[in-house]
């Protein structure tokens, strides 16, 4: 299989292409079709999985399905570290280059407060974020805007909730618009995901690679 199969648009091919990836991994292969019908997903998968672009593939597409006019932050991608972030934002750059207008924001801890206040204030289609750092820019930052927030992404779910995140997790979940996709990613699924996964998903599509 190859990506072209996946009926990809052609700067996200481009941008692939680039990047070196000629063919899907196995968790991109399952991922990206139920993905970009706007299905929620948990996908059991680890780092080196290629799990950033099985998420960051499908966004991008939807994105581009229905543009918007305006400035607005769509997706909201948690993960726990800021290097897991950074990455992130790197691989997403790198996939997204081709696609005119496409904008990222990072909000993480250890970074300057002010600066990212200002970088989130012009609305980036997609914000990387760390729980504790996005909890502190919805609270405290008035020009920050989640109201058009249309895909949450849980990265690394396990480990979020194993750095005590549960509770942020939480509250960044009520103050999201309740329609919205939900794609979360987990290296293993105990019970407390499980009760994650039952608050915040609907009907979601399992993919166990
Ligand atoms: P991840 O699991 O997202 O951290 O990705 C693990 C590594 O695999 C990263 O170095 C990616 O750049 C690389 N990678 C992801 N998808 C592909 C692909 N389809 N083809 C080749 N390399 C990939």
């Amino acid at each position: 299989e190859t990506f072209n199969s996946l009926s990809l648009s052609r700067p996200v091919l481009k941008g692939l292409a680039h990047l070196g990836y000629t063919k899907p991994s196995p968790i991109q292969s399952a991922t990206i079709p139920v993905a970009l019908q706007g299905k929620d997903v948990i996908a059991g998968a680890v780092t080196g999985s290629g799990k950033t672009a099985a998420f960051m593939i499908p966004i991008i597409e939807r994105l581009l399905f229905k543009p918007s006019k305006v400035a607005m932050t769509r997706v909201i991608v948690l993960t726990p570290t800021r290097e897991l972030a950074i990455q992130i934002s790197d691989v997403a750059k790198k996939i997204g280059q081709f696609v005119s207008g496409l904008t990222f924001g990072l909000a993480v801890g250890g970074l300057n407060l002010r600066q990212q206040e200002q970088a989130l204030k012009a609305r980036p289609d997609i914000v990387i974020a760390t729980p504790g750092r996005f909890i502190d820019h919805i609270r405290n930052s008035a020009s920050f805007n989640v109201d058009s927030v249309e895909i949450l992404v849980l990265d690394e779910a396990d480990r979020m909730l194993e750095e005590g995140f549960q509770d942020e997790l939480k509250e960044i979940m009520t103050m999201l618009p309740s329609k919205r996709q939900n794609l979360l990613f987990s290296a293993t699924m105990n019970s407390k995901i499980k009760s994650l996964v039952s608050l915040s998903l609907r009907r979601p599509v399992r993919i166990m690679i």
